[in-house]
């Protein structure tokens, strides 16, 4: 058997010199004669690869200093609830500007904690563009206002950052965190799951910014609370050490292989030949307004929704996974995260042509 290219939007693929690298040191990690998942989060041995990976995940990103950075239990779904219960009080205003799936269920999530605010949203048109930034309806005393800088479903990406002035900026950057550079001085928080473009599921990074860290109310739960997670380095309760681990391996990979610009520069090359090919194949289909178009997550359609069974198949057989697009849009959906090397896009452009060929 043989690893395929693996095209999930999430859980997705791992490079495969990180996997190879936990796979050498499962049984005996870094000299401490257990796995890593089998030693105390306190202890030495644990502690120090912690600190380590977020320090390096501070040097890729270049995290300023009056940021905490924060390694969760769970998901972006649960920060959905979690941040409004943070960072503003519940009857104060949050600013939600929707331009796809995630966004409407952060809308959802947060309503019971915050004075939820649509400040603007993409459903018109079928989230098939952002909604420009001259129809937002912001409020200058909102406690927050969130958006999805990639919205995995859709494929739509905001290719810059948006000014909303003083109020801070919280952003979901769950599906494209690491793909590029990005000024974190421009956010109040930033929030991303783990299972895309940082490692395994189970794990959240939260980015969050000193003053907004104090606003954490002192009645909630500890356990909801960013405050006493950055008061406790992330070590409130035992954390999810084995993403943890996994993580910092990730962080070591991309810095070894050039960093975040890096990243960007492999990433804009996998797009551009796999959108180029849609365009040009009269065969395939992608409804988003290119000025938009999401670099991780690329949507398409064949001409006859029939044909799709037969390329889902096809596809795999040839060791391209998980094409299938989601259930909301239907068609086909390839996400091309940091670990996609650009041969496997290669493979996929040389199916789809051949595909269109056979069927055309
Ligand atoms: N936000 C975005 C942009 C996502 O892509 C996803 C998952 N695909 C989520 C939130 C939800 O993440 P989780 O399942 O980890 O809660």
């Amino acid at each position: 058997m043989s690893r395929g290219y693996n095209f999930s939007a999430g859980p997705a693929a791992l490079p495969e010199a990180v996997l190879r690298r936990a796979q050498a040191e499962l049984l005996e990690w870094d000299g401490v004669s257990a796995s890593v998942m089998e030693v105390s989060h306190r202890g030495k041995d644990f502690m120090a690869m912690a600190q380590r990976a977020e320090a390096d995940l501070r040097s890729l990103m270049t995290i300023p200093s009056n940021y905490h950075v924060l390694f969760l239990q769970g998901g972006a779904t649960q920060h959905f609830a979690q941040i409004p219960m943070n960072i503003a009080r519940r009857d104060e205003r949050a600013d939600y500007v929707v331009s796809g799936d995630w966004g409407e269920k952060a809308v959802r999530e947060a309503g019971p904690m915050v004075k939820v605010h649509v400040a603007a949203t993409s459903a018109a048109n079928a989230h098939t563009a952002p909604p420009p930034r001259d129809t937002w309806d912001l409020d200058p005393h909102a406690a927050y206002v969130h958006y999805t800088p990639n919205e995995t479903i859709r494929g739509v990406e905001f290719m810059d950052v948006p000014d909303v002035g003083d109020v801070p900026l919280v952003a979901d950057f769950s599906s494209s965190i690491l793909s590029h550079p990005v000024d974190v001085s421009k956010f109040g928080l930033i929030y991303a799951g783990a299972q895309k473009n940082i490692g395994a599921a189970g794990l959240v990074v939260v980015i969050v910014r000193d003053d907004l860290l104090a606003r954490s109310p002192k009645d909630i739960p500890k356990i909801f609370s960013y405050a006493e997670h950055a008061a406790n380095g992330s070590l409130l309760n035992t954390p999810n050490t084995f993403g943890w681990y996994l993580s910092g391996l990730v962080f070591e990979w991309i810095r070894d292989n050039g960093g975040v610009a890096e990243m960007a520069r492999r990433n804009q090359a996998k797009a551009d030949m796999l959108y180029g090919y849609i365009d040009g194949s009269g065969f395939y289909r992608n409804p988003v307004d290119p000025a938009a178009r999401s670099r991780m997550n690329v949507p398409f359609t064949l001409p006859d929704a029939q044909l799709d069974a037969a390329f889902l198949r096809e596809s795999h057989d040839a060791g391209l996974l998980a094409l299938k697009g989601h259930k909301l849009v239907g068609g086909m959906r390839a996400s091309i995260y940091n670990a996609m090397p650009i041969e496997g896009v290669r493979a996929l452009v040389d199916f789809m042509r051949d595909f269109a060929r056979r069927n055309g």
